[in-house]
C-alpha cells in the first residue's frame, strides 16, 4: 500500500478507443485492456447503445422464474459461437429462434456475474454432475501448474499462483497440480503441435488418480496472470483424450484468452472443447459485470429431476442474467462480426508479435518473445540473459517510465506484455511496442533501438 504514497493512483476524466483520459489533460494508451477486458476499447458506440436501449426497457429483473428475450438471444448465440457455427449464425443478423447450440458440442448456458465466480460454478457443477451420474467417489481436481483462475477460495484453490494464494492456505482444498509445463514462443514454435515430451510427466502425474478426478481445470493455451506464458494447444488434445478413457471432465478457463484474444472466438481447440468452457471479460467487451459457463446436454440432463429430487444446480448470483450486461454482451457479438474484429486480429496480431520480437531481440535486456493473436510478451533481464532480482522491482520501473511516455503497461512483475483492444488501430500498436522499448532502455539502458522496428 506505500506505493501509492509515492505513485499515486491515475485521475481517469474519460475514455475513448484505446485511450484513457487524464485528470491534467494527459492520454494515455490502455496497453493492457483494462485488466484484459476491454475487447473492443472504450466507449464503443455500438456497444453502449444497447446498454441504453435496454435501460429505457428495465435494469435488471431477478433472472429465476424470469426470462427475456434479449437473454436468451444472447445464450444461443454464445452457443453458436462457441460450436464453430459461422459468423452469419452468431453476429448482429443471427435469426432469434435459428439453429441452436443443441446440435453442436455445447448446449447450455449459465449465467453468473463475474469470472471467478463462474469458475467456481464450473467447479461446482462437474463436482455435482459426477456424483449425480453415480461418480460419487469423483471429488477431486487436478490443474495445470502456474494457472490462475480468480480470487474466491475454490479458484484459488485450483491455481497457483502463491502470490495471490498464500495467506489463504488454511482455507483452500487440495488440487493436483500438473506439469512442468514447457512454454512455447508462438504458433511459429517448432514444438507448437507437440506437447508430447511434457506429457509423459503430466499423464504419469493423472494415471494414479484418474478415478478420483471430478475435472482437471486449465487455462487453455494462454497462462495470463502466470506471467503471459504460452503452451502446446496440443497439450489440451491429450488431455481430451485422456479424460473421455476416464470419465473426467475438463474444465476451460477462457476468461483470458477467450472471446477473440488469440485469434479465434474460443482459445480451445476445436478437436478438444472443455466439458466446460467458461467467459467472461471480453464476453460484455468489459463494459459490465458478467460471465457465462458453457457446457454440454449431457452435463445439463444430469441436473434434470423433480424437485425431490434435488438435483437441480442450485446457485443464485443476485445479477445472474442483469439485463444491462446482457445488453452489453449482444452489442458486443454484433460488433465482434459487423466490425471485422477477428480480421483485425489477423493481420495486426501477427505485426504486433514480431515487432515485440524484433525489439527483444535488438535489446540484450529482454528475452523470451513470445505471441499469439492479440497479446504479446517479453520478459526483463540482465544483460545477458540472467534473471533480474525481483526486489528491484524493474518491472515496476519500466511501468513508471511507460506512463510518462504515454502507456499504461503494468507488468506482471518483470514480464512486460502487450494486451491491447483487439480493434486497436496499427498506429496505437506501433506506439506501445515503441513506448514499451523506449521504456525498457531508459530503465536498463541500451540504445533506442525502436526507431522503425514496426514499419520494417
Ligand atoms: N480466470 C482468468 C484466466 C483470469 O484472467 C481472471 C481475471 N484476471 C479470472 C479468472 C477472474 O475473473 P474476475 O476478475 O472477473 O473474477
Amino acid at each position: 500500500m506505500r506505493d501509492y504514497q509515492d505513485f499515486p493512483p491515475l485521475e481517469i476524466v474519460g475514455a475513448h478507443g484505446a485511450r484513457l483520459v487524464l485528470s491534467d489533460g494527459r492520454e494515455v494508451l490502455d496497453a493492457i485492456s483494462s485488466w484484459w477486458c476491454k475487447s473492443l476499447g472504450h466507449g464503443h458506440a455500438g456497444v453502449r447503445a444497447r446498454i441504453e436501449q435496454q435501460l429505457a426497457c428495465f435494469e435488471h429483473v431477478i433472472a429465476a422464474n424470469t426470462t427475456n428475450a434479449h437473454l436468451v438471444d444472447l445464450c444461443e448465440r454464445l452457443l453458436r459461437m462457441a460450436n464453430g457455427a459461422p459468423p452469419s449464425d452468431w453476429g448482429p443478423h443471427a435469426v432469434a429462434g435459428g439453429p441452436s447450440g443443441s446440435s453442436g458440442h455445447f448446449g447450455k448456458v449459465f449465467l453468473a456475474d463475474n469470472g471467478s465466480t463462474a469458475v467456481e460454478v464450473a467447479l461446482k457443477m462437474a463436482l455435482q454432475a459426477q456424483a449425480q451420474r453415480g461418480q460419487v467417489n469423483r471429488t477431486g481436481f487436478a490443474a495445470l501448474s502456474g494457472g490462475y483462475h480468480g480470487e474466491t477460495v475454490g479458484a484459488l484453490s485450483v491455481g497457483d499462483l502463491g502470490l495471490y494464494a498464500d495467506p489463504y492456505r488454511s482455507l483452500m482444498f487440495p488440487v493436483t497440480k500438473l506439469g512442468p509445463i514447457p512454454y512455447r514462443s508462438g504458433p511459429d514454435d517448432p514444438l507448437w503441435q507437440d506437447a508430447g515430451r511434457e506429457w509423459i510427466a503430466i499423464e504419469a502425474t493423472l494415471a494414479p488418480i484418474a478415478g478420483t478426478l471430478a475435472a482437471i481445470v486449465y487455462e487453455p493455451v494462454l497462462q495470463a496472470a502466470g506471467g503471459m506464458r504460452l503452451y502446446s494447444p496440443d497439450l489440451l488434445r491429450r488431455l481430451r483424450r485422456f479424460a473421455d478413457r476416464h470419465d473426467i471432465y475438463l474444465i476451460a478457463d477462457e476468461i483470458a484468452a477467450g472471446m477473440g484474444r488469440l485469434g479465434t472466438m474460443l482459445a480451445s481447440p476445436p478437436d478438444a472443447l472443455p466439458d466446460f468452457a467458461v467467459l467472461s471479460k471480453g464476453l460484455t467487451a468489459g463494459f459490465l459485470p458478467l460471465s457465462a459457463v458453457l457446457t454440454t446436454n449431457d452435463i445439463y440432463v444430469q441436473f434434470d429431476g423433480d424437485w425431490s429430487s434435488h438435483r437441480a444446480f442450485l446457485h443464485s448470483n443476485t445479477h445472474t442474467g442483469n439485463a444491462l450486461a446482457v445488453a452489453a454482451g449482444l452489442g458486443a457479438l454484433d460488433a465482434y462480426v459487423s466490425e471485422g474484429i477477428m480480421e483485425h486480429v489477423a493481420t495486426q496480431g501477427p505485426r504486433l508479435c514480431a515487432a515485440l520480437g524484433k525489439v527483444a531481440r535488438r535489446l540484450s535486456t529482454l528475452t523470451r518473445p513470445r505471441g499469439v493473436g492479440m497479446v504479446a510478451a517479453v520478459d526483463l533481464c540482465a544483460p545477458g540473459g540472467a534473471p533480474l532480482d525481483p526486489a528491484a522491482r524493474t518491472g515496476m520501473r519500466v511501468f513508471r517510465a511507460a506512463l510518462e511516455r504515454g502507456a499504461l503497461l503494468r507488468p506482471l512483475g518483470d514480464t512486460l506484455y502487450l494486451f491491447p483492444p483487439l480493434n486497436t488501430p496499427a498506429q496505437d500498436l506501433d506506439a506501445m511496442v515503441g513506448i514499451l522499448a523506449d521504456s525498457v532502455t531508459a530503465v536498463l539502458g541500451g540504445d533506442a533501438v525502436y526507431t522503425d522496428i514496426a514499419q520494417t
